[in-house]
């Protein structure tokens, strides 16, 4: 038996489900700032204390991903890992303090699908989040969601995915391929902050570890080729310090 494996939920916007994600983490100085930080990103966050409470809700609540930290008060995460892998598929990312090779070794094979070493930076777990749930539809689905089968459309820009080619207005843009893909990938989650980190290793495929300089050039080229003015946009907005937000459908001018 296996829970249901939902989709990104929250990324479709208003009225549809979040992402509600096990938060196991018993210290909580880093549970309570980690949970506000992922109910800012969109997501639905739910703590648990101890082993035992991870257990019932992970069973009880089929949350869409667990973040399980290894040292609990009542026992050993990879103990929870290996229970809730026998009746869920539910994507785990363990967080522990410790990062020998052996633990990250153990903990993947117990079935664990990511492994993020304390002390950790909010903006890369939720990039590793968001990276970990997209593989687990992919297998779970064989493909990208529904979502991203067609086309994009914000405004008077239109993306057509498979075909990959572009317009704004009536006019056809001639993007590059990882233009093509920069643009994508803001248009999916439109009205939502992707971060820095999250668009490199999305699109350049790549763990983010310095310079993002690449990223810079190509949203310069895609607001030149969209007249999008980076004083006053229309559709690339820069959020300081995090990364870039997409016009949402609902707020783009006619
Ligand atoms: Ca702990």
């Amino acid at each position: 038996m296996s829970a249901p494996l939902s989709s990104e939920g929250g990324r479709h916007g208003a009225g549809v489900a979040l992402t509600s994600v096990l938060l196991v983490e018993d210290e909580q100085s880093i549970a309570e700032p980690f949970a506000q930080a992922l109910t800012r990103n969109g997501f639905q966050p739910t703590i648990a204390r101890t082993a035992a409470e991870a257990l019932r809700l992970g069973r009880q609540e089929h949350p869409d991903i667990v973040l399980l930290d290894l040292t609990l008060p009542d026992g050993d995460g990879r103990d929870v890992c290996r229970e809730l892998r026998r009746d869920s598929n539910v994507p785990i990312i363990m967080l522990t303090a410790r990062g020998t090779v052996t633990d990250r070794v153990v903990g993947l094979e117990l079935g664990a699908d990511d492994y993020i070493v304390k002390p950790f930076a909010t903006g890369e777990v939720i990039s590793r989040i968001r990276a970990v749930l997209r593989r687990a539809r992919v297998q779970a689905h064989g493909v990208e969601d529904a979502a991203d089968a067609a086309e994009l459309t914000v405004g008077d820009l239109r993306l057509d995915l498979p075909a990959r080619r572009a317009w704004l207005g009536g006019r056809e843009l001639d993007l590059t391929r990882k233009e093509h893909d920069l643009l994508a990938r803001l248009m999916r989650d439109a009205g939502r902050v992707i971060t820095r980190e999250t668009l490199m290793s999305e699109v350049w495929d790549e763990n983010w570890f310095g310079s993002t300089k690449t990223l810079d050039v190509h949203i310069a080229g895609l607001r030149r080729k969209l007249d999008d003015d980076p004083g006053s946009p229309r559709y690339i907005r820069t959020v300081r310090g995090v990364g870039f937000r997409f016009t949402a459908p609902e707020e783009a001018q006619p």
